[in-house]
């Protein structure tokens, strides 16, 4: 299977789009990881994994949707985000997660990945202003992955993103990607309407639109318009590990996760400290569903502003104190207990973050203590086992 994987990647990719992803985030980001144990034995916090959200507007209405889509558009500057990657890659980081609202809505998003060629970008973004143009560049590029939602079928692309054929205008975006060779990747979050993602067949159909990984998110129940009843039962989000550990045995496609370490032990990002997130208005926020700050991009160099937060250095040790999973789902509680005792500001436009985490109700997330499920393919217990794990926070 590794082989079949192996061979689509290679003959799918332009050469160039593979030598960056080999290096950049392979080779690059590994060391990365490393370079972050390092810092943990010296006392410092910085993580290897920045996901910055670089603009707040998108062109769909998503169920869940945490980001001020329907305010005035705001975006982090071409100046304030070199400053950023510089910052972090002056700290050995070379991938980064690239956020919005709608990321492709931002007038100088390519020039910022050409300004940066030792750097690796994963695109969250629903693939819609994905054309054959900007398909081309970043393929001249190569230091860039797009990761494009899709939600369900027409019917439920159409639900759950409160636009008209989001299916199929998402569908070109990915075949513009397809036609220009570049590394794909396809996100789902999963929730009770587009259950029926968390299939074989799903992944077939996947492998043959040329997608080279896949990525199954839990539907988080958050923001202005959470959805509760969409959210899953602690069986549902069982059935997706056990379906991930299987598949990945199974099918020449990557599977990625962020919720689970070697064992099948649940961790969260933000409390391990491998992830913190930047607003699109420059916040420096625990993890992106935590709409509240103490520090900005603005406060001065990244590493020395997020290393000698307190914030946040208090939000990793009460999340993992608390749960392997995740703390805004399981304890909101907590939540609001550390952003009322650092006095912490709500970060979003529509200033209503602390009315909608005050609404919230206590439910699971993706930690099920008893019910682990271990990788079976040596290849993500390998790399789990040495850059994916718990790194200390939960002892
Ligand atoms: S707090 Fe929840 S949403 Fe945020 S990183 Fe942790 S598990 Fe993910």
């Amino acid at each position: 299977m590794m082989y079949q994987f192996a061979k689509r990647v290679v003959t799918g990719c332009d050469p160039k789009v593979l030598s960056k992803f080999v290096w950049n985030f392979g080779v690059k980001g590994v060391r990365s990881v490393e370079m972050y144990k390092s810092r943990l034995k010296r006392g410092e916090h910085f993580p290897p994994f920045l996901f910055v959200s670089v603009i707040s507007s998108c062109n769909l209405r998503c169920q869940g949707c945490w980001v001020d889509v329907d305010k005035p558009s705001k975006k982090i500057e071409f100046d304030d985000m070199n400053r950023i990657l510089n910052d972090a890659k002056r700290r050995g980081n070379s991938y980064f997660g690239i956020l919005g609202g709608e990321p492709f809505q931002h007038p100088q998003l390519l020039d910022i990945f050409e300004a940066h060629p030792d750097a690796y970008f994963q695109v969250f973004t629903n693939g819609q202003m994905i054309t054959d143009e900007v398909a081309a560049r970043l393929r001249k590029l190569g230091n860039v992955s797009p990761l494009i939602s899709i939600e369900g079928n027409e019917v439920i692309s159409d639900e759950r993103r409160g636009r008209l054929n989001v299916f199929n205008h998402t569908l070109a975006g990915l075949e513009a990607c397809r036609r220009n060779k570049l590394l794909i990747g396809v996100a789902t979050s999963v929730c009770q309407t587009n259950f029926e993602l968390v299939s074989e067949t799903w992944l077939r159909r996947l492998i043959d639109l040329g997608v080279h990984y896949a990525w199954f998110h839990t539907y988080r129940v958050v923001g202005p318009k959470p959805n509760p009843q969409l959210a899953l039962t602690p069986e549902q989000v069982r059935h997706i590990r056990r379906f991930i550990v299987q598949m990945r045995n199974k099918l020449p496609i990557a599977i990625v996760d962020a919720y689970w370490d070697d064992k099948g032990e649940a961790l969260c990002p933000m409390a391990t400290g491998v992830s913190h997130h930047i607003s699109p208005y420059g916040d420096i926020e625990p993890c992106p569903i935590i709409q509240f700050a103490k520090e900005t991009i603005h406060d001065g160099d990244l590493f020395e502003v997020m290393n000698r937060s307190t914030y946040l250095k208090e939000f990793r040790q009460t999340s993992a104190n608390a749960t392997r999973g995740c703390v805004m789902l399981e304890r909101p509680d907590l939540v609001r207990g550390l952003v009322e005792k650092h006095g912490a500001r709500d970060t979003t436009q529509r200033q209503e973050a602390l009315v909608e985490l005050n609404a919230l109700q206590p439910r699971s997330s993706q930690y099920d203590p008893g019910n682990e499920i271990p990788e079976e393919n040596w290849m993500y217990r390998f790399a789990k086992k040495r850059w994916f794990f718990g790194f200390g926070a939960y002892t």
